[in-house]
This record gives C-alpha cells, sequence and structure tokens, in this order.
C-alpha cells in the first residue's frame, strides 16, 4: 500500500478514496460497521475481487484471505463449480416469489446433514433466521423470556441488541439508540460458560423463560469453545423447565462438521418446530441463493474429507502461533475456528477475553495486511480456514507469523 511516493509524497490509494467517497453516502461508509476498521483504526481496504483463498484489493494488493466472508466460504472464494451452476441459475431468472424444486432438494439434504433439523424455512440472513426461531420458540411455549449469553452475537433484532443491566441476575437494556427498552425486557443475560449463571435466572424466572439461544461455540467474543458439560447443561435446564434450546450456528453449522455443533458435540437443539407463527420473506429461498447453497452442501456432504482437511490447516496455523508467541497469547482453536487473543490469561469466556489487549492487536492486523494476509479487522472476531488454503498459503503465514513474533521480541 503506497501511501508515499518515491518523492515523499502523500497520495491517497484506491481504497481512501473510495472510503472518503462511501463516507458521503453510506453511514461510517461501509453497510456493516466491523468493515469500517475501527478497532484497527486506519482506512478500510475496498476489495476488488477474490478467487479461492486470496482476496485482491482496488490497488492491485493481493492477500491471502482470513475471512472468508465471516464462515460460509469454506470451499474459497469464486468455486468453479458454484459460480457456473449460479450463472445458469441467472439465465432462468433471480427471484420469483414462488416455490422451487431447488427449495425442496435443499431442505431435504439439510435434513440429511443435520438429523434434528427435519423441517427448514428459508431467510435471508442470521438476524432473521434467529429472530424467527425466537418467535418459534415463544409461540410453542407460550411463555415470554429468552436467555442470550453475554458477548454472543446473534444480529441485529430489537430483542438482541442488548447488553447486560446491573446486578448479578442480568436482565438486558439496548445497545444501541433506536431500541427502546420494552422492547428488551423480556431478553435476560447469562454468563457463556458458566451454568450457575444460567441455573439462577431459571430459579428467578421459573415458569416464563421460552428459550436458551446459544452460539454453541461463542466466536462473536473472539473464538471461545462450550467447556465440557456446558452445552448438556443447556440441554438439561431447558429440558426441565419446558424451554427450547436454540443453537445459533450462523457460524458453526456446516464448518465445524456436515452436521454442525449437534454432530460434533453430541447435543441436540429444538430448533425444528416451525409451524404455529408467522414467518415470511420475499426473497427467501431465492434460486440464486438456493443454488449457491445446494452446490455448496452437496459439496461438502459428498467430501467429509474436507472437514479434515480444514482442521489440519487451521491446527498447523494455531500450533505456529503458539510456538512463535509463547505464552505472550492465547490461542483458541476448535474444528477451523481459531481466536488468537493478545492476552496471557487464558481465554474461557467473555470476561477473561475482554483482557485481550486491542492496541496490540491493531498493529499486528496491519503488520500482516501489509504483508498480504487478511484478518478480520477486529480482535474479537474469528478467524477462518477454507479448503482453498493450500501448503503455500499456510507456509507464507507462519514465516509471517514468525517475522512478527521476532520483532516484538526485539
Ligand atoms: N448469529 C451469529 C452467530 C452471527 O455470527 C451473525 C453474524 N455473523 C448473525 C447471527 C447475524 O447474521 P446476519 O449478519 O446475516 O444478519
Amino acid at each position: 500500500m503506497d501511501r508515499i511516493t518515491g518523492n515523499g509524497v502523500n497520495t491517497m490509494t484506491q481504497s481512501d478514496e473510495l472510503f472518503e467517497r462511501s463516507k458521503k453516502r453510506i453511514p461510517g461508509g461501509v453497510n456493516s460497521p466491523v468493515r469500517a476498521y475501527q478497532a484497527v483504526g486506519r482506512n478500510s481496504v475496498f476489495i476488488k475481487k477474490a478467487k479461492g483463498s486470496h482476496i485482491f484489493d482496488e490497488d492491485g494488493n493481493e492477500y491471502i484471505d482470513y475471512v472468508c466472508s465471516w464462515g460460509p466460504g469454506i470451499l474459497g472464494h469464486a468455486d468453479e463449480e458454484v459460480i457456473k451452476e449460479v450463472q445458469k441459475a441467472c439465465q432462468d431468472g433471480l427471484t420469483f416469489g414462488a416455490p422451487t424444486r431447488k427449495e425442496c432438494e435443499i431442505a431435504e439434504l439439510i435434513a440429511q446433514m443435520m438429523p434434528s433439523m427435519e423441517m427448514t424455512r428459508m431467510v435471508s440472513s442470521g438476524t432473521e433466521a434467529v429472530m424467527s426461531a425466537i418467535r418459534v420458540a415463544r409461540g410453542f411455549t407460550g411463555k415470554d423470556y429468552i436467555v442470550k449469553f453475554r458477548g454472543c452475537y446473534h444480529g441485529h433484532s430489537d430483542g438482541l441488541l442488548v447488553k447486560a443491566g446491573s446486578g448479578v441476575l442480568m436482565q438486558a437494556v439496548p445497545d444501541s439508540a433506536g431500541v427502546p427498552s420494552g422492547y428488551t425486557q423480556y431478553t435476560l443475560i447469562a454468563e457463556y460458560n458458566n451454568c450457575d449463571s444460567v441455573a439462577k435466572l431459571f430459579e428467578k424466572y421459573k415458569g416464563k423463560i421460552a428459550a436458551i439461544v446459544v452460539e454453541p461455540v461463542a466466536a462473536n467474543m473472539g473464538v471461545v469453545p462450550p467447556k465440557e458439560g456446558f452445552l448438556e447443561y443447556l440441554r438439561k435446564i431447558t429440558k426441565e423447565n419446558d424451554a427450547l434450546l436454540i443453537f445459533d450456528e450462523v457460524i458453526t453449522g456446516f464448518r465445524l462438521a456436515p452436521g454442525g455443533a449437534q454432530q460434533f458435540f453430541r447435543v441436540t437443539p429444538d430448533l425444528r418446530t416451525l409451524g404455529n407463527v408467522y414467518q415470511a420473506g420475499t426473497l427467501s429461498g431465492n434460486p440464486i441463493a438456493m443454488t449457491a447453497g445446494l452446490v455448496t452442501l452437496k459439496r461438502l456432504f459428498e467430501h467429509p474429507e474436507i472437514y479434515t482437511q480444514i482442521e489440519q490447516t487451521t491446527k498447523t496455523l494455531a500450533d505456529a502461533y503458539r510456538n512463535a508467541f509463547k505464552d505472550q497469547v492465547c490461542v483458541n482453536q476448535i474444528g477451523s475456528l481459531m481466536s488468537v487473543f493478545f492476552t496471557k490469561e487464558k481465554v474461557v469466556d467473555f470476561a477473561s477475553g475482554q483482557t485481550a489487549d486491542r492496541k496490540k492487536y491493531a498493529d499486528y492486523f496491519w503488520y500482516f495486511l501489509e504483508r498480504g494476509i487478511h484478518l478480520a479487522p477486529s480482535q474479537f472476531e474469528a478467524m477462518f480456514v477454507s479448503v482453498a488454503h493450500h501448503k503455500e498459503d499456510v507456509e507464507k503465514t507462519i514465516q509471517v507469523i514468525n517475522q512478527y513474533a521476532a520483532s516484538q521480541k526485539r
């Protein structure tokens, strides 16, 4: 990124220029906040295209990409078969607002891959999915309260855009302007990996809790895997209290295993009771999204070795970080999900994650970006790997990890 020319004059990169232009017409210059690079304190990089494990910016810089569109890119960018099938589907019309064969086929395939998902409704975003699942849970149980965990993210719907209020038994308060407090009064907040905090809420709100919603592996506070027995406890306490257990698998689904977290941890959630509530979306299940999904899921289903490969790549990277940084960082890795926390503490929950040094992360982020490696622009996001990440990508990444670690010791 040439910000300074040979004669010492500052020049704007294409990304800088686009960011300036965007800021005039798009709030914050971006369509989703993490892209604004606030956590790493400089201008965003604008992406032009991507192929396989590599992503290219508007200035022609090339990076190994560990964001992978925040998870779904398991096959890597612009997979040839996916693109070919999507192009074919485009020629037949973009959206009909009427049912299609592919919707039926993908629902059948999902039921085969995830045995507890006997029925599927398609939506266009994770926000909608969780919002709808919660409505189903409330409709089914006839109760109003839901329990979520501090640091877990479930999209930007009003009732879930919350932070913890004061006090030990935590009732949520809005985490954004524009969310009236009445909208969050039925949201309760517990601590991830802390069974006791859940038990207390079920005691205090006995008979009133419709569901627990949880990321089976927390990935929006940095990656924090569930402690042994935690998911099993959530299963048990929801059953005992006639509440539902909702796994929000927007990140873990199809990534940890073909059957998602349910297969990985052998804990079965309830998210299969669609029926008594109103739920709709004009673009839901549109043929283009269905084609991309169907081709991707078929490949994952038919090639389970993909999971061994992406896990191995991630483990290799995790080991490289641990070897290079020793006890200066905490590396959490599970399957193909990983986070490097700049803290000497073991990160096992939200509070320990928050001990991470954000300034150090920002420094690390720019060091890597300037050497051709695209990481999440925030300490509290995951690092994602795809099947398209090959040996050379991993070797180059490890080289930069070692260089960076050495530069820190000086
Ligand atoms: N749930 C989880 C676990 C997520 O990570 C996200 C966002 N990545 C969402 C829900 C919201 O999804 P979307 O941004 O598609 O609305």
